[in-house]
């Protein structure tokens, strides 16, 4: 059965998030064949739709308006939800991101469907759509068939593999003028944290610290490993709480959900609420002084010592490595 998919991209200062892309490909998957109809929502971000057309989008539809230059939750929603009504898809899949963890239930909510969350995997058996998610904070995963119409889902970004980018693909824009309005909440100013380097939730490698890094201080080893990785440091609440980082930084349940090629974690004991945020890393790697703690019964590679001897070694290593 052939499906119309509609996917919702997602920008930041002017630039598609990889969830984009992700979100092509899964429907891509579902559509067996059909059409993949990507919404790009905000002000001046047509030109961006060729970047759409080259992961794999068939159709492009814009709502292009200065009120939703950027996010709110009622501007977003009115937004997609004109153009699914207009569209009427048989499926509907965003990323399952801040962004996307706001609105999706309230889409669902305005479709009366139901909404299957943090999928992780899709597969297609005799023309069902199955997805799997983790239950539990990630100790287990459930499957489950989708008979909704739409099937409406949000996915964990790094999971589903872009397809592979070719420019010479091109597609139709469309532009709708729909007016937003009665907005209850509207942005008047986003003041950005300064974060350094890399984004956390789209960082190929993440250094996270825990409460054995003791002090702010000690996150500067983390930081230079992941600098000479290329990645981005992480943080477990209890460094967080302790006031080591900010909150921004925290990974888990509660945090950041990442899913990088590899994590090492630093000083962390390995609470479930912090594997909900990391267990679906490719390759985990802990360095922590107690054999026993709990990361290592999830890493690939467990290095027992004390953080601030090993964390520069392997700085140090990789650096010459890169020589
Ligand atoms: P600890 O458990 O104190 O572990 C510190 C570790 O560092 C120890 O294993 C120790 O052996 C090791 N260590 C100490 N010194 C060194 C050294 N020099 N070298 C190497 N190792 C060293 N936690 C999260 O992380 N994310 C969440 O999203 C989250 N959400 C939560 C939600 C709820 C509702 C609740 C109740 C809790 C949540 N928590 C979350 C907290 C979680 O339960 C743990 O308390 C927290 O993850 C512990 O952080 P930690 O591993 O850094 O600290």
């Amino acid at each position: 059965m052939t499906r119309k998919v509609v996917v919702l991209a997602e920008t930041r200062e002017q630039t598609l998030r990889n969830i984009s892309f992700e979100s092509i490909a899964a429907g891509k998957y579902i559509s067996e064949g059909g059409e993949v109809v990507a919404v790009l929502i905000g002000e001046s971000i047509t030109p961006l739709a060729n970047e759409l057309f080259h992961y794999g989008a068939d159709r492009v539809i814009t709502i292009e308006d200065p009120l939703l230059r950027n996010y709110s939750s009622d501007g977003y929603t009115q937004a997609l939800h004109s153009i699914i009504e207009k569209e009427n898809p048989q499926s509907i899949i965003i990323g399952h991101t801040a962004l996307g963890k706001d609105i999706a239930p309230r889409i669902a909510a305005k479709l009366d469907v139901g909404l299957i969350s943090d999928v992780t995997e899709i597969e297609l058996v005799g023309g069902n759509v199955i997805f799997t998610r983790p239950i539990y904070s990630g100790k287990a995963f459930e499957k489950k068939i989708c008979t909704a119409n739409p099937i409406f889902a949000t996915i964990r970004p790094n999971n589903i593999n872009p397809l592979q980018k070719d420019e010479n693909r091109t597609g139709e824009i469309e532009s709708l003028q729909t007016q937003v309005k009665d907005l209850r909440t509207v942005i008047k100013e986003v003041v950005r944290k300064t974060t350094e380097g890399v984004d956390l939730s789209e960082a190929k490698v993440v250094v996270a610290g825990g409460r054995g890094v003791k002090s702010p201080e000690g996150f500067e080893p983390l930081k230079e490993l992941a600098e000479v990785l290329g990645g981005a440091v992480g943080a477990s609440r209890g460094a967080c709480d302790a006031d080591y980082c900010d909150y921004s930084l925290q990974i888990g349940q509660t945090g950041k959900v990442v899913t990088p090629d590899l994590y090492i974690a630093c000083g962390i004991s390995g609470a479930i609420q912090h594997l909900a945020g990391m267990s679906n890393s490719k390759v985990i790697v802990a360095i922590n002084k107690d054999p026993e703690a709990n990361i290592f019964q999830v890493a690939d590679y467990g290095i027992v010592g004390d953080l601030f001897e090993v964390v520069p070694m392997l700085t140090e290593e990789i650096k010459k490595l890169k020589l």
